[in-house]
This record gives C-alpha cells, sequence and structure tokens, in this order.
C-alpha cells in the first residue's frame, strides 16, 4: 500500500541525541501499535501492555497465544507482518529554540520535521498472518489507523505540546463498509488472553474535538502568540523546502514564515496555559488532578526542553492548515475510575472542559467577574478567531447529525453505539 505523510505540524521522533532531522520508522510504527491498541481495547477485545514485562505477550508456537495487536506488529517470538518502507524527505525546518513564555515554565519548540517532497513511502506486507489474518483484514487494518490519526490522533513524540498531526494520503486510503467488518472479523477469531488493565489508554474513554480557525484572524492570532514568545529565545534562521536558509530578523518575521512555508502557527502552548489556568481554578488543591490532565510542568531548564510535561492526558496541536481550512484538535485520554485516583468522576471533568471549550462559564467557577466575561477562546486569541457551528463552538457527537465537532467516546452507551460513531468518524 502507498501513501504519502503530509505534515501539518511537525513530527517530533527524536532519536538518541535528542536531535530530530529525519522521519524514524520504528517511532511511526510504534505510534501506529499505539493507536491500534487503543482500537483493539475500545472495542471490548485484549491488547496486550508491550510496556511490561510481565503483560506483554510472547510467541508460544500457536498464533492464538499473542493479542491481535502483536499479531500484526510483532512480539517476542513473532515478527512484525509488515516493512514500513519511507522514502519521503523530511526536514529540519529551524536551528534551536521556539520559547514560549507561561506563568512560571516555559514551553521549548525544537524543530522537529516535516515533509517536503512528494515520494510515496509503503507498507510492504512482509510476512503471512496465516489463516488468522487475511490480506483484506490486514489492509483494511492499515487503512483504518492511517484514517483515524489523519483525522483525529497525532503521531510520534510531545503532541501534548502541538506536535504530530498528519495526513496520511494515497488512493487507498479510503475506509467504507467492507473495512469495518473486516477489522471486526479479524479481532472475532482471536479468542480473548485477559483483561485489558486499567490503566491502558483506551478509546472509549477518550474524547475528540476540533475546531475551525477564521482565517481573517490569523494575523490576529500571530500576534498573541508573538506576545508570549521569548524575546531571547528563539530560533535565528528557517529552511524553506527546497533546502534555502533564511535569516530571521524578529520574532514575529519567524511566526509568519511558519505560516507561510509550513502552515501552521504554533498556538499549544497558548490553549494549554489557559486550560492550566481554568483547571487549577476550578479544582484548586487538587495539584495531582491538574498534573495528569495538563502534565507535569518541568522546572530544571534542560530537563523542561527535553521533555516539557511528561505525562499529559489532554493533548493539544498547533493550528495548521488542511488544505481547505485552519484548524486545531484537542482530544484525551480521562479514564473512568479517575476517582479513584485523583478524586473526581470523569464525569465532572469531561463537563467542565466541555463547558469550557464552549466558552462558557462553570457555576462554581472562583473567577472575578471581569474575568468572566472573557470566555475561554477569548481570552486565549481575542474575539472571533474560532468559528462557531450553529452559534455554539462545541456540538457534540450524536447519530443523527453530521454537523458535529467533538465526541467522548466515554458517554456513548454500549459497544454497537461506539462502532456506530467510530464508523462515523471514519466515513466522514
Ligand atoms: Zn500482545
Amino acid at each position: 500500500m502507498e501513501f504519502k505523510i503530509e505534515t501539518l505540524t511537525p513530527i517530533w521522533t527524536g532519536d538518541v541525541n535528542r536531535t530530530c532531522k529525519t522521519l524514524r520508522e520504528t517511532s511511526l510504527v510504534g505510534s501506529l501499535r499505539w493507536w491500534f491498541e487503543v482500537i483493539v481495547r475500545g472495542f471490548g477485545y485484549y491488547a496486550c501492555d508491550p510496556t511490561s514485562e510481565n503483560n506483554r505477550c510472547k510467541y508460544d508456537g500457536n498464533v492464538n497465544s499473542i493479542c491481535p495487536v502483536c499479531q500484526i506488529f510483532g512480539c517476542t517470538g513473532w515478527s512484525r507482518r509488515f516493512r514500513l518502507e519511507v522514502n519521503q524527505n523530511f526536514r529540519k525546518i529551524y536551528e534551536g529554540n521556539l520559547r514560549i513564555k507561561g506563568e512560571n515554565n516555559s514551553w521549548y519548540y525544537p524543530s522537529g520535521v516535516m515533509s517536503c517532497n512528494g515520494e510515496y513511502n509503503r507498507f510492504i506486507k512482509t510476512l503471512s498472518g496465516g489463516e488468522y489474518l487475511t490480506d483484506e483484514e490486514y489492509g483494511s487494518i492499515i487503512k483504518i489507523l492511517l484514517k483515524f490519526i489523519s483525522d483525529y490522533g497525532m503521531v510520534g513524540g510531545k503532541t501534548a505540546i502541538g506536535y504530530g498531526v498528519v495526513k496520511f494520503e494515497g488512493k487507498d486510503i479510503k475506509v467504507d463498509k467492507e473495512d469495518f467488518e473486516n477489522l471486526f472479523n479479524y479481532l472475532n477469531k482471536k479468542k480473548s488472553h485477559g483483561k485489558n488493565s486499567n490503566n491502558m489508554p483506551i478509546l472509549d474513554e477518550m474524547f475528540f474535538a476540533k475546531f475551525k480557525i477564521n482565517s481573517n484572524s490569523l494575523d490576529k492570532i500571530i500576534e498573541k502568540v508573538y506576545e508570549c514568545v521569548d524575546d531571547n529565545y528563539f530560533p535565528k534562521s528557517i529552511y524553506k523546502c527546497n533546502g534555502t536558509e533564511e535569516k530571521i530578523n524578529n520574532k514575529k518575521e519567524f511566526l509568519k514564515k511558519l505560516r507561510d512555508y509550513y502552515s501552521f502557527i504554533p498556538t499549544s502552548a497558548l490553549i494549554r496555559k489557559e486550560l492550566r489556568k481554568r483547571i487549577k481554578e476550578k479544582w484548586i488543591n487538587n495539584t495531582k488532578l491538574r498534573h495528569f490532565l495538563m502534565g507535569y510542568m518541568q522546572k530544571n531548564k534542560k530537563l523542561a526542553q527535553e521533555d516539557p510535561t511528561r505525562f499529559s492526558a489532554i493533548q493539544v496541536s498547533h493550528i495548521y492548515n488542511t488544505g481547505e481550512h485552519w484548524e486545531f484538535r484537542i482530544w484525551g485520554w480521562i479514564p473512568k475510575n479517575l476517582d479513584k485516583k485523583f478524586d473526581v468522576q470523569r464525569e465532572e471533568v469531561i463537563d467542565f472542559l466541555m463547558l469550557l471549550l464552549n466558552n462558557q462559564e462553570d457555576d462554581n467557577s472562583n473567577r472575578s467577574n471581569e474575568e468572566m466575561s472573557k470566555g475561554f477562546w477569548e481570552s486565549i486569541f481575542g474575539d472571533n478567531c474560532v468559528e462557531k457551528i450553529n452559534g455554539n463552538y462545541i456540538i457534540k457527537y450524536s447519530d443523527n447529525e453530521n454537523n458535529w465537532n467533538s465526541i467522548d467516546f466515554g458517554d456513548l452507551e454500549n459497544l454497537d453505539e461506539r462502532k456506530k460513531a467510530f464508523e462515523s468518524m471514519l466515513r466522514g
């Protein structure tokens, strides 16, 4: 199967030197695997924890002894069923770091890589899956993964702070009814190997939201980012796709060139900053919850550059151009057993987030009247930058409505509802 990768925001696949100049195939495969685990678990099937010595699969001579994810992506004793051939060029787009200031901490943005030429990459099925994985099933699963990630997910590292929005393009990447049948046929063939452990990412605990940007507000948005960029800490040159290096004289010029050459604006930190602040106001003394939702900000400068947020349940992309319009996405994994660890119900967190994202105030908010008069999006970007749909910023998923921009799988009644929602997400 042939496909191109269009990077909508930079991809971070940092190597051992913590620099990132090319796209590492293993990092992309790792992301595909992660999303497949999420989907498999989300529909009630078992996917092992590949990071755990005790809970990951080991092939014992019978393919039914390993989980459906390992059967395709491999595990001890059983090789990955495909090879990924990356032919496309990816380019580092600037030297040094962009630093965006928060209240007490900063976010560091090293370049990452973006796609430049139009070569095709290939998934090559190298090994048979035997009777347990037909070519059709294999093809459908890859397609579903590529489409899902293109439309809702992210790949690589540092996704919490804006990296990793990609569009996989190719004539084969269109998902239809048969593909879902193939996926579930495949999953149904596997006998269960156990219970998914509680602390693994799973689709039915995830929410996804996307927002369109008014294209005539881009200058205004750049102005807002500009105010937060550290005066002494922004790249002094930018590379164009053809390899020429252009000197940068000031930080606004840098932001405009990112927009003009690479079609994104580094807005993630601004949204995160406001979100963190609102979560702090809402659950004043619950620091653990805040760190879980928004990540723990590293105070140590060196660590902050390498790993700015550690784990964060909520991911916020930069603003990017889809080819048709400007948008950004926010998604997150809010576990159902949240209350056990943080003393707050999942529902409460989701309701609060949806209110915020819809520009509304929480009834029990501790905000002053002056602050209350500004909605969430106005506080970040100013007026009318984020587009409304029928008067709202958030339209929740419903199965007889096409215009929705947010879905919480945790809110869906049962497996059939989740399947229906999943299909409608991918079939557009
Ligand atoms: Zn496994």
